[in-house]
């Protein structure tokens, strides 16, 4: 049986590595199939199925029917092979899980944490959470593939350091990666917790879409680009930062950065609270919106619509640069109901040309309060097991290449 044309990247220099993430996909195959999708030779596959085996990153799995003779083996993925551990950090609560290598949560926590703490607090929080986690689903250092931390301001994701994250003293330029890896012995990857939430939502419920955003809507406003597939940091990781983008119409009104007529300081939840309390509606937080939003409060209703608007008004500019083909409201303030996303999609529509909207869906997060850990995890699945990574640090020996 084949599957399509052969693989590209599988002639020459293709190993075990290439193989893997063929197989990541969980389909059991026999190495017939493997050898006529990659276009290996059979001795070839059977060595470098040899290889997964060995490393338990395959496993046998049964036999294919067959029209007569000894029934060949099939091998598939083994998602067990290897643990990872996820963090979230927020600014007042943090979410730690320790998943399969499918991104399956195999066991989860949560605590009210402080961000604020600094560094230190949070990553020694995060460090004893991980022996725990790894504790409660029965497995030890030696089974974690790698760490991956969100950290709810900017980082620079090259080196894992905060740049002048505004509601995290102390962590500017700390070296988060080095202090996991020296304490968990791992790879440790750092983002900022949009990104991780992008890479969440969409591997989880947007697998196939090549170009989507996903817009985080909270105390702050955010967006990570998912494109072809794959995360866009651009050149210092501060893509998708859309929530100090101007609006035209915001001109007086001071934000946390400095500037004035941020969308983040007009149209986020903490925003939201503050007009509420004004009008004589206390709220201290977008949670305090969405509760009273669901209560049926007609202020609350007015100004989230009205911020979907505003929100609106900068993704018409971003479908315009970016063309996506879905954008995904997410972030405490989603949960207020249909009033934010449907602000957003009348302006997007109305202001955006139609080829860049003609299939443009606009939808609300289905991954909810999990996509961080869950793109955090996947952060960490896809660089670990890259045909490279797997080549050079887990078969130490790569295989021949021709020159
Ligand atoms: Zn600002």
């Amino acid at each position: 049986m084949v599957e399509g044309p052969v693989m590209n990247g599988f002639a020459d220099n293709g190993g075990a590595g290439a193989l893997l993430r063929l197989m990541r996909d969980g389909r059991p195959r026999t190495r017939s199939e493997l050898a006529a999708l990659t276009g290996l030779a059979r001795s070839t596959i059977t060595q470098r199925v040899e290889a997964l085996l060995g490393a338990n990153f395959v496993l046998p799995v049964g036999e294919a029917t067959s029209t007569g003779g000894r029934p060949p083996t099939q091998f598939a993925f083994n998602p067990a092979a290897r643990v990872t551990l996820s963090a979230d950090i927020g600014a007042t609560h943090a979410r730690m899980a320790a998943t399969d290598l499918a991104g399956e949560v195999l066991a989860e926590h949560r605590d009210d944490l402080d961000v604020a703490l600094g560094p230190v607090p949070v990553l020694e929080w995060v460090v004893a959470t991980s022996h725990e986690l790894l504790a409660k689903v029965g497995r030890t250092l030696t089974d974690l593939l790698g760490v991956g931390i969100g950290l709810p301001g900017p980082v620079e994701h090259s080196s894992g350091r905060p740049v002048n994250p505004p509601i995290m003293p102390g962590w500017d330029n700390f070296d988060v990666q080095a202090y996991l890896t020296e304490h968990l012995g791992v790879v440790a990857l750092v983002d900022n917790d949009v990104n991780i939430m992008a890479l969440g939502e969409h591997f989880t419920q947007w697998p196939t879409a090549a170009h989507m955003m996903f817009v985080k809507v909270a105390t702050g406003i955010g967006s990570g680009l998912i494109s072809h597939g794959r995360l866009h940091r651009g050149a210092q990781g501060a893509a998708g930062d859309m929530g100090h983008l101007q609006l035209p119409h915001g001109a007086d009104i001071v934000c946390r950065c400095g500037n004035t007529g941020c969308l983040e300081a007009v149209a986020s939840g903490a925003a939201i609270a503050a007009r509420l309390t004004e009008q004589g509606l206390p709220a201290r937080s977008s949670q305090d919106v969405v509760a009273l939003a669901r209560g049926g409060s007609v202020e609350a209703l007015h100004l989230v619509r009205q911020a979907g608007r505003d929100i609106g008004e900068v993704l018409a500019a971003a479908v315009s640069l970016f063309n996506p083909s879905i954008i995904v409201i997410g972030g405490s303030l989603a949960q207020a109901g249909e009033h934010l996303i449907a602000g957003v999609r009348e302006v997007v529509y109305r202001r955006s040309l139609p080829l860049a909207t003609q299939d443009l869906r606009i939808v609300q997060s289905r991954t909810g309060d999990r996509a961080g850990i869950i793109g955090a995890a996947v952060m960490v699945i896809d660089h670990a097991l890259a045909p490279m990574q797997v080549d050079t640090h887990i078969f130490a020996s790569p295989p021949p290449r021709v020159s």
